[in-house]
């Protein structure tokens, strides 16, 4: 029988498994099917291909580029995934589980390329929070920034999910403008690299953007330098070797860790059997135990429950887990495949023997199950196995083994002080669920827990239909966990492009940081708009471009001519006595409103245009009052520019109202649509 070669691409050559190559089996029938791995690698020159071209090539590109790239890369595997799923039964896994990994993974890069092109500036350089004000007159600022490390990101990834675990690093990575070395975990390798074949075949990648290490490393993290970064996942004992090796300590080498967890579940004291909560929290468990036959970082490993409702529980666990058909992950009606690998097999029964060392087993024997369509013994099967644990505050093991399959361990809890410290005994985890209908105990819960876990998940009859699931990692919300759980932190939308992107402290004048930003910034030089800013076009606007308007006087008539139009008739605009009563006004004053539109009216081009829409305002402050017979006046100014397709781009106009004695009155932000 003949293996299939599993490749590595680098340097933007494909070079097939030779010295040292590893044999993969099949996780179904455990038969040979595929090597991967060359130890002549050159990862020297695979880190230099990256630095010196892809690096290069990507930084050119601006992040809306990028983020156009990403959508287009995820539609091309879009196109390719039923060959994905095709590859990825092998692995043990079922067409659902395929959804996850595949069609996740998609979605993650659609989450990363739309939050790029709407969170991410239309330029190169991404300003993170505001212009920081460190001088009484404002000729001296600060702003912090964050520009793409010049290096190249290392993605280490776990077996289990081949085609997620790649693409949910490699979004933020390259919408950075970093470029990426992936090496996936070896037991199903096979997968990633005919995904990577797929996007370097569509030819959307520049050259040396993202380079494939099936098998060995080599010595690539011994060469890496502080501004090249190791995003990391998978087992604890891993992670701790490299990130404690020598040559990453000494150069501050970034490394992103994303490793074991003791996920917990808890289920309110409110939710007793009969409550949609109690079904709701059966089938969270249950799903989590037997998804990815349980191969999921974010699983359920402890079940937390009332004392009184343990043994309602077990019953109901183990009637759907009895449900659970297991087997052959290409047949329809399989539940529940296999694990990745014989080894991965052995080191789940290990490890659920030492949960057996403090825990009975109520449900699932490996030694006698029933597998569907295949060889129980050849292949990688496991049944899903329930422990009930009865003293969780003297046991260790059961919060600190991870099992790393369809295992779960039930416990009980007295008070809900007592499930808070049963769920944080895990000391660090990816994510803990709350099934509870009462927003005290959800309240309760999150104070004592969020500290411990990088996510909470809370889940009841009202959100249920539409939930995403206690084990789902989301593209916009953080992934990751103090701890036990790495202490590191990916997606969570923009958060994520962070770790590829150095933020910097810049201090200088208003010019100097409106130069560098691209963001216009109070205090910088306007510049005369050579006609009406509303006559101009998109491309033809400059950041400053700023016009004064003639000033206008307001009046009592306006002031009771706008109550009585729009009905706002608050006693400040109408009434004198109470009005000076109040600590802000002097007397009667003008609507903020009115002034707002007194302001459009003033800078307004009323003909057909460029200016295609107002689509709102941001950060609007009134700052001092107007009185009847105080005049105002506006300066506009041209503050940021964002592309947002072919035909307009959004353009943030800086906007300040002042009076006669030239004191700001208000001050805001406006967005308009403008065509190109
Ligand atoms: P693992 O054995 O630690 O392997 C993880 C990755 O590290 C694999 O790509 C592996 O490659 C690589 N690796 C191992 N030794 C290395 C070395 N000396 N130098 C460079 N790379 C090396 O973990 P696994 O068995 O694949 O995954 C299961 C574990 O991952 C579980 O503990 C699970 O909790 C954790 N996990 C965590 C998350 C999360 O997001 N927190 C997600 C998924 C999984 P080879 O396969 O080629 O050895």
């Amino acid at each position: 029988m003949t293996l299939q070669q599993i490749e590595s691409f680098a340097a933007g050559a494909w070079i097939a498994p030779g010295e040292g190559a590893r044999l993969i089996r099949s996780a179904v029938t455990g038969a040979p099917m595929a090597e991967a791995g060359n130890d002549a690698l050159d990862v020297a020159t695979m880190l230099e291909y990256a630095r010196s071209r892809g690096g290069p090539a990507l930084r050119a590109m601006s992040f809306h580029d990028r983020a156009r790239m990403l959508k287009a890369l995820a539609m091309e595997i879009g196109k390719h995934k039923q060959a994905l799923y095709d590859i990825s039964f092998a692995t043990g896994a079922t067409q659902k589980d395929h959804l996850i990994d595949i069609d996740g993974g998609i979605g993650t890069m659609f989450v990363f390329a739309s939050k790029g092109r709407r969170e991410l500036p239309d330029g190169y350089v991404y300003l993170d929070g505001e212009v920081e004000q460190l001088s009484r007159n404002g000729t001296f600022l600060g702003q912090h920034i964050c520009t793409p490390m010049p290096g190249v990101a290392v993605h280490i990834n776990a077996f289990n999910f081949p085609v997620w675990g790649m693409l949910e690093k490699l979004a933020p990575t390259l919408l950075a403008g970093v470029p990426a070395i992936v090496k996936p975990a070896t037991a199903s390798c096979y997968v990633t690299e005919a995904c990577v074949r797929i996007m370097l075949q569509s030819g959307l990648l520049p050259q040396g953007a993202l380079q494939l290490v099936s098998g060995g490393l080599g010595d690539m993290l011994g060469r890496l330098t502080c501004q090249d970064v190791v995003s990391f996942t998978g087992s604890a004992w891993t992670a701790n070797k490299l990130r404690s090796a020598p040559h990453i300590i000494e150069n501050s080498i970034r490394f992103v860790s994303e490793q074991d967890s003791l996920n917990a579940s808890i289920l309110g004291p409110d939710a007793d059997p009969g409550t949609p909560e109690f079904d709701l929290f059966v089938k969270e468990v249950h799903r989590e135990m037997t998804t990815k036959a349980g191969q999921k970082c974010t699983a359920i490993r402890r079940i937390i429950a009332p004392e009184g409702q343990v043994p309602a529980l077990i019953e109901a666990l183990s009637a759907r887990l009895a449900k659970t058909t297991i087997g052959d992950p290409q047949l329809e009606s399989t539940r529940m495949g296999a694990l990745v690998s014989a080894s991965q097999k052995r080191d789940v029964l290990e490890q659920a023997a030492v949960i057996g060392g403090e825990a009975e087993r109520v449900y699932g024997d490996p030694e006698n199950f029933t597998v569907h369509g295949a060889d129980a013994e050849a292949g990688a099967f496991v049944p899903p196995m329930l422990f009930h644990c009865a003293d969780p505050d003297r046991a260790e093991r059961v919060h600190d083994t991870e099992a790393f399959g369809p295992v779960s361990t039930i416990m009980g809890y007295r008070d809900i002080g007592h499930a808070v410290e049963l769920a944080n005994k895990g000391m660090g985890s990816l994510v803990a669920s709350v099934i509870t209908h009462d927003g005290q105990v959800a309240r309760e819960i999150a104070l004592g827990t969020a500290a411990f876990h990088g996510r909470l998940y809370f889940n009841n009859r009202d959100s249920m239909k539409e939930s995403t699931g206690h084990g789902s990692p989301l593209p916009h919300m953080v992934h990751g966990g103090p701890g036990r759980a790495g202490g590191g932190e990916e997606m969570g939308g923009i958060r994520g492009v962070m770790h590829y992107m150095q933020r910097t402290a810049v201090q200088g004048s208003p010019d100097i940081l409106t130069a560098i930003g691209g963001k216009w910034v109070p205090g910088a030089k306007e510049i005369d708009a050579p006609a009406h800013p509303f006559t101009r076009k998109f491309g033809e606007l400059s950041i400053g471009e700023t016009i004064h308007t003639a000033p206008r006087e307001v009046t009592l008539a306006d002031i009771e001519h706008f109550a009585k139009f729009t009905g706002d008739t608050f006693y400040a605009h109408m009434d004198e006595e109470a009005a000076a009563a109040n600590p802000f006004f002097p007397g009667r004053v003008a609507h903020g409103y009115l002034l707002l539109s007194f302001a459009a009216g003033l800078f307004v081009e009323p003909n057909p245009g460029p200016v295609l829409a107002n689509t709102g305002l941001d950060g609007l402050r009134f700052m001092k009052p107007v009185s009847a017979g105080d005049s105002i006046k506006v300066r506009l100014t041209v503050k940021k520019k964002t592309g947002r397709n072919a035909d307009y781009g959004e353009v943030r106009w800086h906007v300040t109202l002042t009076n006669q004695a030239d004191e700001l009155v208000a001050e805001y932000e406006l967005l308009t649509m403008n065509a190109h």
